[in-house]
């Protein structure tokens, strides 16, 4: 096991109350972070106070956006123990990342143990109200100083850790998503199957434009044709059409959720058809019309989204009457379930904190 230096924070912060969590705005007291040099390798892994870095102007990641990230959850159950979600999957898929961007490979056993460790020393920063929980960062960035496009002699990993609010305070509702037919988020053989900067950078825009159409999300189409669906927002998308479920393969332009994966495991298990193929937008729009689809969008911040709206081309197609189906309910309340505790966990999804042995 790595030695984790740990220096605690003097002026620890208080929590806030459960009930005013958003996502992504508040986080804990302290931090973990190491650095690799060439020739060194990964080097002093240790937790300290949250705080800024400083960065000479010059650093690369600035400039050529050389990062990667992954985003996992912590769950307090009704029991008050404190959960990771598929921690190891998380680990690895950190490492996939990194390999796409020429970062040097992490230790699996060091990045779980880094959220591990850091987890347990923040621990009363999990909140205990349904629905919400802990989000748990890890990032890799650049730090070597120079202009030029190269990979970089030097990173900094790092995990920062923030209560969020319940994602639906009020029962699940579905989202409006507009299909694009111009913009792309990544193409085949770029770094689409990466959790790295570039990805988001590349999405702003779409995302703006729909939101001024009146959409949270954007449906991104392939980049080639445009005719074939990607993801929708941050999330990998999937829909029943009768009773097959269908997502688009993991071909390079999307993301290896791990959500994904979670519900592929489950439909499989309860018995379903399943097919992982390309699905093309007017497949989707004929069985929108014809009332033979459920579509949802799958991801760590919301588990589950019910998609009740389709934007396509000036037209407008409601899906599932824009309301929530069954089997997109019944998804979000198993893996929630097990999430919090109150289910079973036959995959060994969980592990209890300070359980190193497993759940
Ligand atoms: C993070 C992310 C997902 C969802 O992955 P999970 O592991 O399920 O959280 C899907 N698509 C993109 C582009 C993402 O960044």
């Amino acid at each position: 096991m790595t030695e984790i230096a740990i220096t605690r924070t003097t002026t620890p912060n208080q929590p806030p109350a459960d009930e005013t969590l958003t996502f992504g705005k508040v986080f804990t007291d302290h931090m973990f972070r190491m650095e690799y040099d060439a020739g060194r390798g990964w080097h002093d892994p240790r937790i300290v106070p949250y705080g800024p870095f400083t960065l000479d102007p010059a650093t690369c990641v600035l400039h050529y956006g050389q990062a990667i990230f992954d985003g996992m959850k912590a769950f307090r159950g009704g029991d008050g123990l404190v959960r990771l979600f598929r921690l190891p999957d998380h680990a690895r898929r950190l490492n996939r990342s990194a390999q796409y961007l020429c970062i040097p490979e992490l230790d699996t056993d060091v990045v779980e143990e880094s959220i591990r460790a850091l987890v347990e020393i923040d621990q009363r920063w999990v909140p205990s109200l349904p629905g919400t929980s802990l989000y748990i960062r890890p990032t890799v960035i650049a730090t070597e100083t120079f202009l030029g496009v190269h990979p970089s002699s030097s990173y900094i990993y790092y995990v920062i850790l923030g209560p969020v609010g319940a994602y639906y305070k009020e029962g699940m509702n579905p989202v409006r998503i507009l299909a694009s037919d111009t913009l792309v988020r990544a193409v085949k053989g770029g770094l689409g199957a990466a959790k790295t900067a570039a990805n988001y950078a590349a999405s702003l825009y779409g995302a703006e434009q729909a939101q001024q159409q009146g959409y949270t999300q954007v449906l991104w189409l392939d980049g080639v044709e445009h005719r074939y669906l990607d993801e929708v927002g941050t999330m990998n998308i999937m829909l029943r059409i009768d009773d097959e479920v269908v997502t688009p393969p993991l071909n390079g332009a999307i993301l290896a959720g791990i959500t994904r994966d979670s519900v592929l495991r489950l439909l499989r298990d309860w018995g379903l058809r399943v097919s992982e193929r390309p699905v093309a937008i007017d497949e989707v729009i004929a069985a929108a019309q014809a009332s033979r689809l459920e579509m949802w969008g799958t991801g760590t911040a919301a588990v589950i989204s019910p998609v009740g709206e389709l934007g396509y081309k000036g037209e407008r197609y409601v899906i599932n009457g824009g309301r929530t189906g069954e089997l997109t309910q019944r998804l979000y309340d198993t893996i929630v379930g097990i999430q919090y505790g109150a289910a079973p966990d036959p995959y060994g999804w969980t592990r209890l904190l300070g359980n190193r042995l497993g759940g």
